[in-house]
């Protein structure tokens, strides 16, 4: 066992990695470690941390590893953020801490999980530190590709890529690390998409399961313009549903812990000076819920695009695996209904739909738009 085990189908990244443990020579003090969502960028990054802390290079076992890849380590410092933007406040602390000899491991690292969500001012006051760091301290940037960071930032980082992991990679981590079926396991990795978050969950959690098979169960069915209207105003509603169900406890959290920090007692009503703090907050809230309502919808316009996708492969006759293995027969009779020519353009207009959800149209619209072009055509 050693740290690296949870980062699934990276061989040359882990890699480099290795190589810049191992070998002084090798190190930098800047790193940007870039992936697609679920290749396991934070996972690689705590690993990498791990493995400079560790004495013998990421063993797995002893109290250095143990402790970073809990997140408990003292001189490995991560921020990861729900929020749609890291803070310049929230980066001024990491600079402090950066530039702090470590405590007692070898060296202080500070991992950055999404560092795309960084405004520009933001990002200017983090060039300096990353440019001519303390000796013993080590930057671990995580975005999901390098055009999302600024080229400032890039140019002062050494890139580690990571893939998408092969299915099979991810349905073995699932069966070695949470005791999944492996039948379930690899049906779950081809449906995520070798997502590896969503793999787990796929896999763990059989509503979540039933919610995909809803999301896909609209290509069949859509029948008409009346179908499609309706279909599209589920969708969104799962969503909606979902977004809240995910965010509501913590923000009641963050509510309470903010009236505490202001010295208001439980029940008793907030002085009007202190509500624009309380106004802030909730903005917050309200634009995370929004966000995530925003992700929660792409994942499903991912998701249908993967069953026209299989269509596709079907009409085509190519020699490949259907991401939805076990809706085979929906596939099949979807492909036998339709022409490839309309299987490309309904995949067009999920990526439309996708596009404008991304650019700020009401989530409804898009939809509807979508599920229309969806319907059959005679
Ligand atoms: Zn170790």
């Amino acid at each position: 066992m050693t740290v690296w085990d949870d980062v699934v189908g990276q061989e040359s990244a882990v890699a480099a990695l290795q190589s810049a443990v191992a070998n002084p020579t090798a190190m930098t003090h800047a790193w940007l470690i870039t992936g697609p969502p679920g290749s396991g960028r934070s996972v690689a990054a705590r690993a990498f941390a791990a493995a400079l802390q560790c004495p013998q290079g990421g063993c797995g076992v002893c109290q250095a590893c143990t402790t970073t890849m809990a997140g408990t380590h003292p001189d490995v410092t991560l921020l990861a953020t729900e929020k749609v933007v890291i803070t310049i406040d929230e980066v001024r602390d990491l600079i402090m801490t950066a530039s702090r000899s470590p405590s007692g491991g070898r060296w202080r690292v500070i991992v950055i999980e999404d560092a795309d969500r960084m405004a520009e001012r933001t990002t200017n006051v983090l060039l300096k530190t990353i440019e001519e760091p303390p000796p013993h301290t080590v930057w671990v940037l995580c975005a999901p590709s390098v055009q999302d960071v600024l080229p400032t930032i890039r140019s002062r980082c050494r890139a580690v890529v990571l893939r998408v992991p092969p299915p099979q990679a991810v349905a073995d981590l699932l069966v070695r690390r949470d005791g999944a079926d492996p039948a379930v396991a690899l049906n779950a990795a081809r449906a995520a998409q070798s997502h590896v978050g969503l793999a787990k969950r796929l896999a763990r959690d059989a509503g979540a399961r039933e919610r995909r098979s809803a999301v896909l169960s609209v290509a069949r069915r859509i029948r008409g313009v009346g179908d499609a209207v309706l279909a599209a105003g589920e969708l969104v509603d799962v969503a909606k549903a979902e977004a809240v169900s995910a965010t509501q406890e913590r923000d009641a959290a963050e509510k309470a812990e903010l009236l505490r920090g202001l010295g208001v007692a439980d029940g008793e009503t907030l002085p009007p000076r202190l509500r624009s703090q309380l106004k802030q907050l909730e903005d917050d809230q309200k634009r995370r819920a929004t966000r995530h309502q925003r992700d929660v919808l792409d994942r499903a316009m991912v998701d249908l695009l993967s069953l026209y996708r299989d269509v596709l492969v079907v009409q085509l006759g190519a020699e490949v695996d259907l991401v939805n293995a076990e809706l085979a027969e929906t596939v099949r009779s979807l492909a036998a209904d339709s022409t490839p020519e309309q299987t490309v353009r309904r995949m067009d207009s999920i990526g439309v739909a996708r596009t404008r959800l991304g650019g700020n149209v009401a989530p409804l619209l898009a939809l509807e738009a979508m599920t229309i072009a969806l319907r059959p055509q005679g």
